[in-house]
């Protein structure tokens, strides 16, 4: 029988990735999300995606931020719907900012997540897949990062995804009937082989790959690369880089181990990534190559707060989720190119004429990334 998922945050970058991963997998979906950071294109371009699965997509937006209110909308929405897990994405996600606004930080991501609980406690929805991150780490001694390394985010952003996770941990000791995936992201990146869906910060991006793209549009006229003395293969940072894809995937994976009969269970943290390393100056010469543009740099000082090398250990995933991300760093820069071409200006600047253009030269149920998806029952 098909699952009835919530997704919080499900129009967002990952978020809306996932969603159709969900639907395509067969499950029905509501979402709530405030587009504060996010926009309502993205929903009709899901729809579009799933095809006749899109008819089991609902949305619902989240018109405030205050407590009260968020409670109220999601009491509303259990009224509705019997659900059989929520993935929680919603949140504010960036480093600089929560540097700068921890307050904002500590209430959508920490009270928020304290109030979904408690609805869904109220309405015995006690299956969770919790947006975590690598932030969590903070900066380890050594690399591949295992889910069993000491947690010390260096930054309010990555604090209150601890606390989150925290919050998690403490419920399933309180009451075992909980079930609750972390899922430790590492670098998403990319954007979905149709060009329909991708990253739209709003202003300067803070992210490596969606700063790349707007130097290659020229939309920004040059990359700083942030530090090129640190002690690795060519002086700049490693990370994690994951095609959004996978990682939606790895929702889907994380929800089938959720549902296993008899799955044991409790709270547990899972890394999603590739357990690859790769440089800043790696991902632009990979992006120059899939783009055929020119990416200007300069060298700037070390980012504050910014660690030297970090990339997942992925046996976890692989053994208890059947999850492997398949994607390569070219795959990603390629799909974050078409996206960029497609989109130069995100979902932003479609008026409706376009967008029925962009959908119906973008999409056939006989593209071939709809082979690619990986379906569960
Ligand atoms: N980075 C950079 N210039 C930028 C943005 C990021 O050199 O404009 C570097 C950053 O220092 C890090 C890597 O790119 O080494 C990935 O940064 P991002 O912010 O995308 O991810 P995070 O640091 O949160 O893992």
């Amino acid at each position: 029988m098909s699952k009835s998922i919530l997704v919080t945050g499900g129009a967002g970058y990952i978020g809306s990735h996932t969603v159709l991963q969900l639907l395509l997998s067969g499950c029905h979906v509501a979402t709530v999300d405030n587009l504060d950071n996010s926009s309502e294109v993205a929903i009709s371009r899901v729809r579009h995606l799933a095809g006749d699965s899109g008819k089991h997509l609902s949305f619902h937006k989240k018109k405030s931020n205050e407590a009260r209110l968020k409670k109220i909308i999601y009491i509303k929405i259990f009224l509705n719907c019997r659900f059989d897990a929520v993935i929680h994405f919603a949140g504010s996600k960036a480093v600089g900012e929560s540097v700068a606004k921890p307050l904002l930080y500590y209430n959508n991501n920490v009270i928020g997540t304290i109030i979904l609980l408690e609805v869904m406690a109220a309405y015995g929805c006690k299956k969770l897949v919790f947006s975590s991150s690598a932030s969590v780490y903070g900066s380890p001694d050594r690399v591949p990062c295992t889910e069993d390394f000491p947690l010390a985010p260096m930054n309010p952003y990555g604090q209150t995804k601890l606390m989150a996770e925290d919050i998690c941990r403490d419920l399933h000791r309180s009451d075992p009937e909980w079930q609750i995936m972390l899922l430790r992201y590492f670098n998403p990146v990319g954007a979905h082989p149709s060009g329909l869906l991708g990253e739209d910060p709003r202003g300067i991006p803070n992210n490596l790959m969606p700063y790349v793209q707007q130097v290659a549009v020229e939309r920004r006229p040059t990359l700083t690369v942030f530090g090129n003395n640190y002690s690795t293969k060519d002086g700049t940072g490693v990370r994690d880089y994951i095609h959004v894809v996978d990682l939606a995937d790895g929702h889907n994976a994380a929800l089938n181990k959720l549902f296993e009969k008899d799955s044991k269970i409790g709270c547990e943290a899972y890394n999603l990534g590739t357990g690859k390393g790769t440089s800043v100056l790696e991902i632009v010469s990979a992006f120059e190559k899939a783009s055929g543009k020119k990416i200007p740099l300069v060298f700037g000082e070390r980012r504050p707060g910014d660690c030297e090398v970090l990339y997942a250990a992925t046996t976890k995933a692989e053994t208890q989720l059947n999850w492997k991300a398949k994607y390569g760093i070219e795959e990603m820069c390629r799909d974050q190119w078409n996206w960029a071409c497609n989109n130069p200006y995100g979902y932003g600047k479609s008026d409706s004429n376009t967008e029925d253009e962009i959908i119906s030269t973008k999409t056939k149920a006989s593209d071939s990334w709809f082979s690619d998806v990986c379906i569960t029952s």
